[in-house]
Order: C-alpha cells, then structure tokens, then sequence
C-alpha cells in the first residue's frame, strides 16, 4: 500500500526535500517506494513497440494541436527531469528519449511508453475542456514511465510464464514423453511481453498521485485531475484498467489536501 505509514513518509518527504541524496535509483519519485527492478529492458522493448506502432499509425504534424501538446508536454517533462535531477532520483529517466506525437484516433486515450515516448490521441484533445485537463491525463502517463511500470508488468508475466514452465517437468514426470512434447512444444518460445497487460491498481494509483504533483509543480491546476477521471461512456474502456472513477476523485482529492503534496509542490 502507497501512503501507508503517516508518520514516517512525512519524515521521508521533508527529508529528501531538504537533504536529497545523491542517488535513489531504486526509489520511486514522490511514492518513495523501493524496487528491486531496473529500467533497461523495458525501454529497449518498448522502444520497438513504438516503432511499429509509429509505423502503423496516422500522425498529425504541423497543426495548432501539435503546438498546444508540445507546450503542455514540455512543460511537464521538465518538471520531471528537474525534480529527478534535484532530488538524486536522475538514474530514473537514464535511457529515456521524451517525445510526442499525436494520433489521429478519435478515442478518447493517450499512453506513454517506457522509453519516454508519448502518444496523445486526437479525440482525447477534442474532448477536454481545457490545457489543464490535458495536462492531468499525460502527466499520469508519464508518471508510469518513471515508476518503471512497465519493467514491474515484464517482471511479473515472466514470473507467470517461470510458473507455467514448470508445468513442461511436472507433464514428462506424471505424462510420459507423449504428454510431457506436447506441453513443452506449446510452451516454447512463449514467453512474450504483452504491451496491452494492464498496469495494476497500485500502479495506476501511483501514476495518479505523482501526476498531480507534476502538474501542479508545472503550473497546472491539479484539481483538474478530478474533472478528467469523472466517469464519462466514451472513456469505459480506458478506465477498465484503472480504479473505479469514486475511488481515484476521492484518493486525488484527499491527497491534494494532504500534508505532502503541500510539501511536494510548495519547494522548488
Ligand atoms: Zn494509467
């Protein structure tokens, strides 16, 4: 659980902002929760899933939509690079390549991947009221960038696929060869990362509270964020990933009004 021990994250938090460590890799910004990850494999792995995604779709260059996303992304990235910089946490953005393109798809989404690599749709542009709340939806998303979410996701399917695996040993010991090939022939080469899998709940969580911290560090009204996640029919789909709509108005909302997120976006 994110948040969990009052007394000790204040401690935390007022420490890394007056005495920042020199390095804190293994520490997630803003959460200060400790992995036992790295980043190198995610972003070389996303890195071309982006390319052939690029590949496949439909960019928008040149507009007026372009300015305005540069403007907004850019503005967030460098609150990212500066407080990772300022606070030790730099070795959390080594590797990563910040960029943006739009998407001509009239849904409602926007994604980025490990590498730093941002997406925003068309139709995610067309339906916000305001820079604000754009600003809300692609600083959650590069929060799950430098939270190495996605080195968590690849983690945790190869430990699935490791725990499928032994299912080959366990078909020739009780199967006999007959069962024990067909097992393994079907598990061979199986391993393969799904970029679709979605983050889990304590991710998206996590994605959320540093979001707000960076938008608000940005210049953006954090409480935007509330507007963005109430529920709306055409964004279902995105939100089949995430908590519910109640849930994350009331966890933006409480922290926004906590105790750290005064801390973490009064210092500059
Ligand atoms: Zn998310």
């Amino acid at each position: 659980m994110l948040y969990q021990e009052e007394g000790k994250k204040k401690i935390i938090c007022k420490d890394y902002l007056t005495n920042p460590k020199p390095t804190q890799n293994n520490i997630v910004p803003v959460s200060l929760r400790e992995q036992n990850i790295g980043s190198n494999f995610a972003i070389s792995s996303s890195e071309k899933e982006y390319f052939s995604a690029i590949s496949k779709s439909t960019i928008i260059a040149g507009t007026v939509h372009n300015e305005r996303i540069d403007r907004i992304t850019e503005k967030l990235i460098s609150e990212y690079v500066n407080f990772c910089n300022k606070y030790g946490f730099s070795g959390r953005i080594e590797g990563m390549n910040f960029q943006v393109n739009i998407l001509n798809l009239d849904e409602w989404n926007a994604l980025c991947y490990a590498g730093g690599q941002i997406f925003v749709n068309l139709g995610l542009i067309n339906e916000s009221a305001n820079d604000d709340e754009i600003a809300a939806v692609i600083a959650h998303e590069i929060a799950h960038a430098i939270s190495w979410h996605t080195s968590e996701k690849i983690y945790e399917q190869y430990l699935d696929y490791l725990y499928l695996n032994n299912a080959v040993t366990t078909a020739y010991q009780y199967g006999g060869t007959y069962f024990g090939d067909k097992v393994n022939s079907f598990m061979s080469n199986r391993f393969v990362y799904d970029f679709l899998y979605p983050f889990s709940r304590d991710a998206e969580t996590e994605a959320d509270l540093i979001g707000v911290v960076m938008m608000a560090r940005a210049g953006y009204n954090p409480y935007s964020a509330i507007d963005v996640w109430i529920d709306k029919p055409s964004r279902n789909e995105y939100y089949s990933t995430h908590p519910s709509p109640e849930t994350r108005v009331n966890d933006i909302s409480n922290f926004i009004k906590s105790f750290e997120f005064k801390v973490l976006t009064k210092y500059y």
